[in-house]
């Protein structure tokens, strides 16, 4: 006797609350936060400066300080974005690009916002500065840099300010 297996679905929900650590790079996401700084890290031993901070120099292996840098930087490489997930939808199109913040050997994936979003806006070599969300949760979402042109043009709108 053998009875054909039904089983029964019930559509529901589930809700996860979580909090998640940065770990050694805390530091990063907390002066970000309250200060409104751009930290780094530069080896002790070979002097490189990290941009993203590493907390050991990912060649010699070294423990690297903390250095605060500066909010400008170059665009190394960039593209423009179209299809994005819902966080960042109302966004599109906007560009994304690798900076090398001044004073930095190494580069920066972030987001570059433009008024009047062209290739030639944010194309290699494009000096940019950064722009901070006014509300800060500690997140990379908290800046996004603009063509240096456009800067005094993003810092008078209600949401933003300027950096340190
Ligand atoms: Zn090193």
């Amino acid at each position: 006797m053998s009875e054909e297996f039904q089983d029964h679905q019930i559509r529901d929900v589930i809700k996860i609350n979580y909090k998640y650590t940065m770990g050694g790079q805390s530091k990063f996401f907390i002066e970000l936060k309250n200060n409104k700084r751009l930290l780094g890290t530069k080896c002790t031993k070979c002097g490189k400066t990290w941009m993203p901070p590493r907390i050991n120099c990912s060649d010699c292996y070294e423990p690297a300080d903390w250095v605060e840098l500066k909010q400008t930087g170059t665009i190394e490489v960039s593209t423009i974005v179209w299809y994005t997930t819902s966080a960042f939808i109302k966004a599109i199109p906007y560009g994304v690009g690798y900076i090398r913040l001044d004073g930095a050997e190494t580069a920066l994936l972030q987001g570059i916002f433009s008024e009047n979003l062209v290739p030639s806006k944010i194309k290699k070599g494009k000096r940019v500065k950064a722009v901070f969300n006014k509300r800060r949760v500690g997140k990379m979402t908290d800046f996004f840099f603009v063509p240096e042109d456009e800067y005094d043009n993003w810092i008078s709108k209600p949401e933003y300010e300027e950096g340190v």
